[in-house]
């Protein structure tokens, strides 16, 4: 038994089933609860952004949970290399808890943190808490990690058991009382401006997180069918709750596995329609390990290719590319269904799976931009930007990364478009001004001739742009800039 014990919270902004807190509270005699805005990752952004407003109404959720159970949380604003060390000291710990993270830039401030920890003889214990298995836990055969998610993915499954997704016993229990109770700073302390978040109905904390969770087991069955339609609510928008941990990826397993999702699999569906979905999402949240496992094993993947014969390819960057860039990030390609993806990651900070994996494809097929651009991109945009599935989907998306589209395979933005948006739904949604472009102009409206534009107010080049693009010369193009650095002369 350790006589005091400080937790110390990073993107796992809950209470309940929280493997470091649930630890503490077994092994500790005092336990005490920190989270640092970190100045060294809040001074880059804008100070207009969701993450930090989602992430202090989270807060202030958590900390009235901690409060009910004897103190609230300790919240400071500073360098969290300097103040875990300083805080540890002032409270008497003998020991720093805090849940596993796999990014590079956080596993090197934790090895700073725990050296100056170690300096005055205080342990920095770590826990696996984000993922449902980590580091060596899923291994080839030959014992080396898996770079094909398939595999992976019937490995993962065949060594889950009951005990992998079982809650942590963390909402239990008395924390330490504190000398006098903290004050979590107000959003304008920190320098920064509340968003339209509110507006967008994103609830932060365990409660927003909860009632994300209540509406999509009501709708699990039909992920499979739906989850490719952005017009559509088909998918869980959980994602910004697992980035903050305001949700126990435990709990979204166990709500899978109850939906029926090993049953489907066995091919012994229960009967209620609900497996088939809830298969399909598992094996999403499996992906979510699997980067996480990538980025863990490969930390090289952070800028550089994940196959080094891709790190050679001549991508553009002329002033046309420049130009077609900045088109690309203010939603003005003149590809209606691009166009309105990237005005719904603007105004709103998500995108949707099947509009990010088509914006990718798009910036780096069609424009022949390195994904770098991209990633970094989606990493100041994105309310749920997580560097490991960011990367990964950028890789994939770009043919550089392990397991990703193979190069040859490039989607056809029109063709896309008429698949998964087959009404122009979700484009009217996000580009009112091609509200009455007739449904089979929708598209590619700038194949309506001049009488037709007229006739619908929406003339190409001035209503809308023209396309930045002509996709098969693209096309061809990106054939020949990979075709010239591919070993095989295929992916
Ligand atoms: C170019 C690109 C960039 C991406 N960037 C991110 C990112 O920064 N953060 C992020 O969380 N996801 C990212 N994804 C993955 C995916 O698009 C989002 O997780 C998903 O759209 C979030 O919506 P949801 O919660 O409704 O997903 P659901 O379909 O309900 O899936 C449930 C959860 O599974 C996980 N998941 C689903 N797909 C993936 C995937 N391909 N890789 C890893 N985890 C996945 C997410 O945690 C997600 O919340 C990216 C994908 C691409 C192609």
């Amino acid at each position: 038994m350790l006589d005091a014990i400080l937790v110390w919270f990073r993107r796992d902004l809950r209470d309940d089933d929280h493997a470091a807190l649930a630890e503490a509270l077994r092994r500790g005699r005092r336990v005490y609860c920190a989270f640092v805005f970190d100045t060294a990752i809040l001074a880059p952004l804008p100070r207009s952004d969701r993450r930090v407003e989602f992430i202090h109404g989270s807060l202030q959720v958590l900390d009235a949970a901690l409060r009910a159970r004897g103190a609230g949380l300790i919240v400071r604003h500073a360098d969290a290399t300097e103040e875990i060390p300083r805080l540890a000291r002032e409270l008497g710990a003998a020991a720093v808890f805090a849940n596993r993270d796999y990014e590079p830039g956080a596993k090197a401030r934790d090895a700073r943190v725990a050296r100056a920890l170690a300096a005055d003889g205080i342990g920095l214990e770590l826990f696996k808490d984000q993922a449902i298995f980590d580091g060596v836990e899923v291994l080839t055969q030959g014992g080396r990690p898996y770079t094909v998610f398939t595999p992976y993915r019937n490995a993962w499954l065949k060594r889950l058991g009951d005990d992998d997704h079982r809650p942590h016993d963390s909402a239990r229990g008395e924390l330490a009382p504190l000398p006098q109770l903290p004050r979590l700073p107000t959003l304008a302390e920190l320098g920064f401006q509340p968003t339209n978040l509110q507006t967008l109905g994103i609830a932060p904390g365990m409660p927003g997180a909860r009632r994300l969770l209540e509406d999509f087991q009501g709708r699990i069955g039909r992920y499979r069918e739906q989850r490719d339609f952005p017009a559509m609510r088909g998918v869980s928008y959980l994602s910004v709750h697992l980035r903050f941990g305001t949700v126990s990826i435990r709990r979204l397993v166990s709500a899978a596995l109850a939906a029926g999702a090993l049953r489907a699999r066995d091919g012994d569906g229960d009967g209620d329609g609900d497996g088939d979905g809830a298969a399909c999402w598992l094996s999403e949240l499996v992906w979510r390990d699997f980067f996480f496992m990538i980025l863990d094993h490969f930390p090289r993947v952070v800028g550089q290719a994940f196959r080094p014969a891709f790190d050679t390819l001549q991508w553009e960057t002329d002033a046309t590319a420049e130009a077609a860039f900045a088109a690309w990030c203010a939603g003005h390609t003149g590809y209606p269904l691009v166009d309105a993806a990237m005005q719904q990651l603007l105004h709103t900070g998500y995108m949707h799976n099947r509009l990010r994996m088509l914006t990718a494809s798009f910036l780096t097929k069609d424009l022949g931009i390195d994904w770098r651009r991209g990633e970094a991109f989606f990493a100041t945009h994105l309310i749920d930007f997580d560097l490991a599935a960011n990367n990964g989907g950028w890789q994939w998306a770009a043919s550089t990364g392990c397991d990703a589209q193979p190069y040859f395979r490039i989607f056809n933005p029109v063709r896309q478009s008429e698949r998964f948006d087959p009404a122009g739904r979700f484009i009217r949604r996000y580009l009112p001004e091609l509200a009455n472009v007739p449904e089979r102009f929708i598209h590619a409206p700038w194949l309506m001739s001049a009488v037709q534009q007229q006739a619908c107010g929406v003339v190409i080049g001035r209503d809308t742009p023209a396309p930045v693009v002509e996709h098969d010369a693209a096309r061809r193009r990106t054939l020949q800039r990979f075709a010239a650095v591919s070993p095989s002369g295929a992916a």
